[in-house]
């Protein structure tokens, strides 16, 4: 028996998908010449859809489970469950208006006709906040909706802003902040159970090893103390002598997130020749 994965076919979440597979040590290949593709050294099977049709295909069993962007779990409203988020397709859902517009608050988009493809997360936002305007729902290229007359803003997902910036327009209201995330259907088999536990664990594994740093310092015996109190580890860091009397090395992890504030704390202990490396996986 093998688990159903539906990736993206082609499109933004495509190569991270196949890359968090790969990082879970699954081989399959990108799918250019097919929809389905077989595992090499796991039970999994990997069909690759429009991301439109994931929640679907998932809903209906023809999946298992699924890699699409939450915007797009909000957006079609099925029955389906987020396991997990996975860390990539970061983006966030917003409200633009041409630069220059006298823009003030929500209550300016009142009456005005706004393009989008995700109506029903624009509707729920506009009930929310008393606002009644006109929603466009049109498929791609919303960007350029204002521009041509056909709206007086857009609702669309923006990243880094550039298509806004090339476009004229600018970002007013962010309604939501979306990630790509794991979703299953309806209840597996006890086996097809089996098999998602699995690849849980090694997605959890790759994902806690992203968010550390393996790190290795040579420090003075006597600011020991202070810097395992600085980099305390996983259980505790692992501390061996050097040849040079008075010295040690010390291993350990640090966390990304905090790691500048990190190194300055260990040099102001006196800490040399400190080391950082990546984490591939990371078990607890
Ligand atoms: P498909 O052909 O599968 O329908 P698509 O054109 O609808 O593809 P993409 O543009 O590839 O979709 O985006 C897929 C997902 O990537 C989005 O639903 C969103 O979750 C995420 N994403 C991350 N950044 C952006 C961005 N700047 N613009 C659009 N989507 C983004
Ligand atoms: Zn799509």
């Amino acid at each position: 028996m093998k688990l159903k994965i539906a990736v993206q076919k082609s499109g933004r979440l495509h190569d991270d998908s196949i890359g968090l597979l790969k990082e879970c040590g699954i081989e399959v290949s990108n799918g250019v010449n097919s929809l389905k593709v077989t595992a090499g050294n796991f039970p999994l099977e990997v069909l690759y859809l429009r991301d439109d049709d994931i929640p679907q295909y998932v809903e209906d069993g023809v999946a298992d489970i699924g890699i699409v962007g939450e915007n797009v779990v909000l957006e079609k409203q099925k029955p389906i469950t987020t396991l997990l988020p996975l860390g990539f397709g970061k983006c966030r859902l917003s409200v633009a208006v041409p630069k220059g517009s006298a823009y003030k608050s929500i209550a300016c988009l009142s009456g005005r006709r706004i393009a989008t493809s995700y109506p029903v997360i624009l509707n729920a936002f506009l009930q929310d906040n008393g606002v009644s305007a006109e929603i466009h729902e049109i498929s791609g290229s919303v960007e350029i909706a204002p521009n041509i007359g056909l709206a007086d803003a857009i609702c669309d997902l923006v990243s880094s802003g550039s298509t806004l910036f090339l476009n004229n327009l600018e970002e007013t209201e962010v309604i939501l902040r979306s990630e790509a995330v794991l979703v299953q259907g309806p209840v597996l088999a006890a086996e097809k159970q089996r098999i998602l536990d699995q690849l849980l664990f090694r997605i959890e594994a790759v994902k806690r090893s992203k968010k550390y740093k393996y790190i290795l310092l040579n420090a003075p015996d006597e600011n020991l103390e202070n810097i395992i109190r600085i980099i305390p580890g996983m259980k505790s860091p692992t501390i061996l002598p050097l040849a040079t009397e008075g010295w040690s090395s010390v291993h350990s992890v640090v966390q990304e997130d905090d790691f500048w504030n990190i190194i300055e704390s260990l040099r102001r202990e006196g800490a040399q020749g400190i080391l950082v490396t990546a984490i591939e996986k990371m078990i607890v």
